[in-house]
């Protein structure tokens, strides 16, 4: 089954709790499927400008910085940004990333998302 835009964009997250013993992440979403994120994998996808870089006045990109990410980083506080995403802050106080809904669901850990993503790439 493949998501179509119009599906994709009615996504919901239902229910979503954080770990109290590792800080990871589990997800509900409005279609019933379930998302388990290590917070050190979260917190290395943030989507933000200092984390991934962005486009640079002359056309190009500046690279990311560095990543430091230690290994037992966990959300401190999650807050939803209107309907579309959720900002986290983070134990090591970086709060810049807002997790877009489209953008959380893309990072599923899940090993049926995991084999939809490689189907994906072999297909371009
Ligand atoms: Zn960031
Ligand atoms: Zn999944």
């Amino acid at each position: 089954m493949f998501l179509t835009v119009s599906e994709a964009s009615e996504m919901d997250i239902k229910k979503l709790w954080v770990s109290p013993t590792n800080g990871s992440l589990s997800i509900s979403w409005s279609d019933g499927h379930e998302s388990n994120y290590s917070a050190f994998n979260l917190r290395r996808e943030c989507p933000c400008a200092l984390c991934k870089g962005e486009p640079g006045v002359f056309g190009k990109y500046y690279e990311a910085q560095d990543l430091k990410v230690s290994s037992g980083v966990e959300p401190e506080e999650i807050e939803s940004v209107g309907r579309y995403g959720l900002k986290i802050v983070w134990s090591d106080k970086h709060d810049l990333g807002i997790y877009t809904v489209e953008y959380l669901r893309g990072l599923c850990e899940c090993e049926e998302c995991d084999a939809k993503r490689h189907l994906v790439r072999e297909e371009k």
